[in-house]
């Protein structure tokens, strides 16, 4: 990721919103459906602004590898594409905010995704008198069906693939450490069928629900460029705003 940060031309306006970022926003809730590119856009900001990215999906899947923390029901919730508790991740969200190096800021990906976890981080942030900046990635249903279906990502080094989009240069292989491609235990398709209609029922109010208090919402339309513009995007949002 770095070395896409670094590397390519156009990500001045993304340099532009780090420093606005750091003056006055601490919060950035990536917020979409799964297949959105919540997880790669919430890597590139937090390498450009030098600040946690707190992704609750993966760490749920890190506590279910560790088996420590999550239990067998969390881990079977997930499998079946439907949402944990909220009482759960509210708490292993407020935890981690809590710890040091989220003081000066954070991304959140995949979370809130109730009403109640947005109620709850609302709060929270108020508390501390943060105001949120909600960057809504909006994708087309088919396209987000393509990239679910066909990711894969190196177990190792975690870089993430599409069987069709962007396939690695050796079929099923890592193109940096030829370790073999793993798919997600959620990405098969009866699977992705309940992730959706969980993020419709229960996830999509969120939304109206950021707008309806009077914060910062930045619709990106993310259906189609590739991730580098839609980080292009986001900065040009963010400096704009
Ligand atoms: P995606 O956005 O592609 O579905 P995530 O990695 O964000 O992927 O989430 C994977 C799974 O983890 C979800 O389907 C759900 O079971 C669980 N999960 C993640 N975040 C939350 C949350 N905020 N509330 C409840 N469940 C969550």
């Amino acid at each position: 990721m770095k070395g896409l940060l670094r590397g390519r031309a156009g990500f001045a306006a993304a340099g532009a919103a780090s420093n606005v970022f750091k003056r006055f926003v601490k919060a950035i809730v990536l917020f979409g459906s799964p297949g959105s590119g919540k997880g790669t856009q919430a890597k590139l900001l937090t390498e450009c602004l030098g600040v946690p990215h707190v992704s609750t999906g993966e760490m749920l899947r890190d506590g279910i590898r560790q088996g420590a923390g999550v239990d067998a029901a969390v881990a079977a919730t997930m499998h079946a594409g439907s949402l944990v508790s909220d009482a759960v991740v509210d708490k292993m969200v407020e935890e981690r905010l809590n710890r040091p190096d989220a003081a000066n800021g954070f991304v959140l990906d995949g979370y809130p995704r109730t009403l109640a976890q947005a109620r709850n981080l609302a709060d929270w942030l108020k508390e501390r008198g943060v105001r949120e900046v909600v960057i809504h990635l909006a994708v087309d249903y088919n396209v987000i069906i393509a990239r679910l279906t066909g990711r894969r990502e190196c177990p190792r080094c975690g870089t993430p693939y599409n069987v069709v989009l962007r396939p690695p240069k050796v079929d099923e292989l890592c193109d940096l450490d030829g370790v073999k491609l793993v798919r997600r235990e959620d990405d098969r398709e009866e699977v992705i069928r309940e992730r959706l209609h969980a993020y419709d029922r229960q996830t999509r109010p969120v939304l109206e629900y950021f707008r309806n208090g009077g914060g910062c919402v930045i619709e990106v339309d993310a259906s189609n460029d590739p991730p580098e513009t839609v980080f292009r995007k986001i900065g040009q949002a963010i400096e704009n705003r």
